[in-house]
């Protein structure tokens, strides 16, 4: 590889880590609002074209998970619902219901940050990005800036005990529970080879 091939690379990858970074900012706006941190950008043709956080709480709907409402975003910017063309970093690998609507919108490609042993349907528990049977499949890497987005996780967990520690009940616990995720184990291994990842 030249040294000009080199420099093109290592800007295409502070770009990428600058989208995740912008993913990690509405996992944190999650955060502030006492709902489990994640977020989620789409970009198309090198801008962010939608970005979210889960608001399940806020919203009081299963529905508000930050890949959803960046859907949502999406195809109402686009005015389609076909996101073709579109990357999504998401902070966490998705649930199988964004998993789905990932694969329903045809989002061609996604970047995750953490794994979710306990729920991801990206390759964890099930894999429904790349279903060979399903009429869109996604290219898939994982492991971006992972460690950041478990260290946001478990500090809000960590939170979270500590504030249920202190009351008698759990009354006013905004977040409650949230057993598809199990924070200890919400991180990508050290350095994750991703699938997709260039040779080096
Ligand atoms: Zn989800």
């Amino acid at each position: 590889m030249g040294l000009f091939d080199g420099l093109a690379e290592a800007r295409e990858q502070k770009k990428i880590e600058g989208y995740m970074r912008a993913a990690l900012k509405e996992a944190q706006k999650a955060y502030d609002m006492h709902e489990v941190p994640i977020g989620c950008v789409i970009v198309k043709d090198d801008k962010i074209i939608a970005k979210a956080c889960n608001k399940r709480n806020h919203d009081r709907s299963v529905l508000s998970h930050a890949e959803i409402l960046a859907i949502s975003q999406a195809c109402k910017k686009i005015k389609d619902w076909r996101l073709d063309g579109c990357t999504m970093y998401v902070t966490l690998e998705p649930c199988p219901m964004c998993a789905g609507a990932i694969v329903q919108a045809r989002i061609h490609h996604v970047v995750i940050g953490a794994m979710n042993p306990k729920a991801g349907s990206a390759g964890s528990v099930i894999n429904i990005l790349k279903t060979p049977g399903f009429n869109h499949q996604c290219e898939v890497e994982s492991g971006l800036l992972a460690d950041e987005s478990s260290a946001l996780l478990s500090s809000f967990f960590k939170d979270l005990r500590e504030t249920k520690d202190a009351a008698e009940s759990t009354d006013g616990i905004a977040a409650g529970d949230d057993e598809e995720i199990d924070e200890k184990n919400v991180a990508a291994p050290a350095a994750a080879p991703t699938e997709n990842s260039s040779e080096e």
